[in-house]
């Protein structure tokens, strides 16, 4: 097989503009596509939404938007394209709650299926030994979790917000503080249902299909599209202490925060940021934690330095562990932080996970919600961190950083290598994001170019210098770029495309590959 690889040649809207201007691609669409038999319904007006999503940067407007009830919905939908062959230009897009950040569920010109309007199979717990619950593809994960704490059970890798699909998670990892001890989202998946690239309807696990079953995971929506999983569970805590600690110096709060990622026993959920001339919402978004005492909770401004903030938590029955405050005062006399700067709240495991949504709302009743957010998330592997964190917050991130700055270590022996995921080399690693906001029409250092320049300098400084640091929820724009990430990884990932998609229909908003492959 000659296989030559195309970079997808849409043109990159790289503005404020949120709305698009044509839909370049309309007259050469197969008319074909509107007499499929769907359970649910096909609609070509009001398709705005689906050229949108929470980055504001890229939006391309897709032909048809598709609203399944059913999996064969799906599956007769992508059959129908690769049936029109090589020829053809229409591309599929899963669309799970459009929180990409650089149009990754758009589907220009193409067909968009709208994950939502997916609601089988009925989502189900399964108690016993190894319980597990069973979601459609396009369910969302704050539902998941009122679901399974009626049966005192709760999913054991999370994202820090929880308004994002199970599909849209799988497809890139999902990760977040309790990714050091379970891995990430990925790693916590006994089972898919899944579309391929060919409109075949595959089930697939460690044991059955497993090389698909590794490709989705982490596999950018390239090898299928997931219309359900089962996920695995354990027992909810019945309560969480949240706790946060304050550091003048990034190395003693790394090497606090290392020393706890490697106890067993010690904390469920270790994460930290970085305050960087910490003022107005939208640097303190991640922030929405009350401690109990506000005459600490004025104390925490960084008061124009760089302070590192360790946040931690610990998951607890009240009626069981009562010696729960003595282990942590134990734990936390281990720890080096500034001791004046304890601040802790209790709170329940719901309050604990849906943390950001509190602050979403906040932000959304002052309009700073649905801005821009040009943001950039790193892996860094331990050798390279101390030369980044020098790097970066000294020299490159002067004044205001836009949006919180998420720093925290991570195991690698706890994660599942065989899955599309790419990670650094080492063992150890940090999960750096900088989620950053744009204030729109600004030409000052909140506005978008500005950002966007920002990120690229880091960008730039992992190129030339960090060589083993990856991008985690990768966006690129030349081929070279995306091999280059792939590294050893990219024999395989191209193995995966041309057996389950190897039309290349199936998510053309992540840009890896054009018409043909
Ligand atoms: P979409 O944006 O709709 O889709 C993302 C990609 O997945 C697209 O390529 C799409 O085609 C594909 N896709 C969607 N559904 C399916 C499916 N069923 N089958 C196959 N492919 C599919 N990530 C973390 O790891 N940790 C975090 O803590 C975290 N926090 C976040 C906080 C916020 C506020 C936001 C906006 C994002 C955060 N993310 C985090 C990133 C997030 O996990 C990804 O952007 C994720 O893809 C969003 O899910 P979604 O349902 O909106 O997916």
């Amino acid at each position: 097989i000659i296989v030559v690889l195309l970079l997808t040649c849409t043109p990159e809207s790289n503005t404020n503009d949120l709305l698009p201007s044509s839909n370049s691609y309309s007259s050469s669409a197969p008319s074909s596509l509107m007499h499929l038999p769907f359970d649910g319904h096909l609609s070509f007006d009001n398709l705005h939404f689906a050229a949108q999503d929470f980055g504001g940067v890229f939006s391309s407007l897709p032909l048809a938007v598709l609203y399944p009830r059913s999996v064969s919905d799906i599956s007769l939908a992508v059959s129908h394209v690769f049936q029109l062959g090589p020829s053809s230009d229409l591309k599929v897009a899963a669309r799970g709650h459009g929180h990409s950040l650089q149009g990754q569920a758009q589907s220009p010109g193409g067909l968009v299926i709208s994950m939502e309007s997916l609601q089988k199979p009925k989502m189900r717990v399964f108690t016993g030994k190894s319980p597990f619950v069973e979601v459609p593809g396009g369910e969302l994960w704050i539902n998941i979790l009122h679901e399974t704490l009626k049966y005192g059970l709760a999913p054991k890798s999370w994202t820090d917000y929880l308004h994002l699909t199970v599909g849209g998670t799988l497809s890139n990892a999902g990760i977040s503080g309790q990714a050091f001890r379970h891995g990430p989202q990925i790693n916590n998946v006994y089972q898919l249902e899944v579309v391929t690239g060919k409109g075949e309807v595959l089930t697939c696990s460690e044991k059955q299909n497993s090389d698909l079953f590794h490709g989705v995971l982490g596999g950018l929506g390239q090898f299928g599209i997931i219309t359900s999983a089962r996920i695995s569970l354990e027992p909810a805590a019945k309560k969480v202490k949240w706790i946060r600690v304050l550091y003048h110096d990034f190395s003693s709060f790394s090497k606090d925060q290392e020393q706890l990622i490697s106890l067993e026993d010690a904390f469920d959920y270790v994460e930290g940021f970085v305050i960087v001339n910490r003022t107005g919402l939208l640097n303190n978004w991640r922030s929405s934690f009350n401690p109990k005492d506000p005459v600490q909770a004025s104390r925490f401004s960084s008061d124009g330095k760089t302070l590192y903030c360790l946040e931690l938590a610990k998951y607890f029955d009240p009626e069981v562990d009562e010696s729960v405050d003595k282990e942590i005062e134990r734990l936390l006399g281990k720890l080096n932080y500034i001791s004046s700067t304890l601040f802790m709240s209790q709170v329940s495991l719901l309050e604990f996970l849906d943390r950001v949504h509190v602050s979403e709302l906040k932000l959304r009743e002052s309009g700073l919600w649905e801005v821009p957010h040009p943001w950039l998330n790193l892996l860094v592997p331990k050798s390279e961190i101390d030369d980044f964190a020098r790097e970066v917050f000294s020299n490159i991130l002067t004044g205001n950083s836009n949006g919180p700055i998420l720093i925290y270590p991570v195991n690698k022996s706890k994660w599942n290598n065989q899955t599309s995921l790419v990670t650094p080399r080492e063992d150890l690693f940090y999960l750096v994001a900088f989620l950053s906001s744009a204030m729109p029409f600004s030409t000052e250092k909140d506005g978008l170019e500005q950002i966007l320049a920002r990120n690229q300098k880091i960008m730039e400084l992992c190129k030339v210098k960090l060589h083993g640091t990856k991008q985690y929820l990768p966006h690129y724009s030349k081929q070279e770029d995306w091999e280059a990430h792939y590294g050893s990884q990219w024999e395989v990932f191209m193995r995966r495309k041309l057996s389950y998609d190897p039309l290349a229909i199936l998510a053309p908003g992540q840009r890896i590959f054009g018409n043909k492959i």
